[in-house]
């Protein structure tokens, strides 16, 4: 889905307007899509093949069996993810380059489960001589959305977590993921009047995987 970024608004009114009149007659699904920063907010993708996403969990308290559901689901899924586990070196919060990683912390006050945030590489300017240009630099990731992913970090609060509600810690990291792969919030949560068609839309006992909408985007964003 392309129209939400790529059109004007006029033009992108009419353009809703034929899909959604196909979405209603195909299937119950919203027809707009949730991007965190199209068309450049996603990971490096060659078009063809699996999309390798590392990500690690043995940070993740917990989460750690939720985590590896989480992934379970994303890559079941007809898209080209596939996050591929292994381990970083340290829980210290760090953000590591080529890599998602799944940090806990306990906040019985926090109302979230958890938060995600994607890294860029920026290139820095240490040393600038005119009229040499620059002649020292060096890289560093920066939380942004909107640039080419090259890390990311998942919190999740584990003063969320017990027995009972395991469901929901599965679809809450799949949630988190989904941010990481460049989705942004969808149904209610982005204050529309239907919701829960989305993994993206806030926790609820109905699903904790990614749905066809979540599919659909990220097929359209790889
Ligand atoms: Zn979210």
């Amino acid at each position: 889905m392309h129209v939400r970024s790529l059109l004007s608004v006029r033009a992108r009114g009419l353009a809703l307007a034929g899909v959604m009149l196909l979405a209603t007659a195909v299937a119950p699904l919203a027809a707009d899509a949730h991007f965190m920063g199209w068309p450049n907010g996603k990971h490096a993708y060659s078009g063809s093949g699996l999309l390798y996403l590392n990500y690690s969990r043995n940070c993740s308290g917990t989460f750690y069996a939720a985590a590896g559901d989480a992934a379970y689901g994303w890559n079941a899924t007809p898209t080209p993810v596939w996050f591929q586990e292994g381990s970083v070196n340290a829980c210290n919060g760090a953000v590591w380059n080529g890599w998602i990683d799944t940090y806990s912390y306990n906040n019985a006050n926090d109302w979230a489960w958890g938060w995600a945030q994607a890294y860029a590489l920026d290139t820095i300017c240490d040393l600038y001589i005119w009229p040499l240009g620059c002649v020292s630099s060096h890289q560093q990731l920066d939380p942004r959305w909107d640039k080419t992913y090259a890390a990311g970090t998942i919190m999740v609060n584990t003063a969320k977590a017990t027995g009972s509600n395991y469901f929901l810690l599965v679809g809450d990291v799949a949630h988190e993921m989904g941010h990481n792969l460049g989705l942004a919030h969808a149904g209610y949560y982005n204050g529309e009047s239907t919701g829960y068609y989305s993994i993206m839309d806030y926790l609820n006992w109905s699903y904790n995987r990614p749905r066809p909408h979540d599919i659909n985007d990220v097929n359209a964003l790889y």
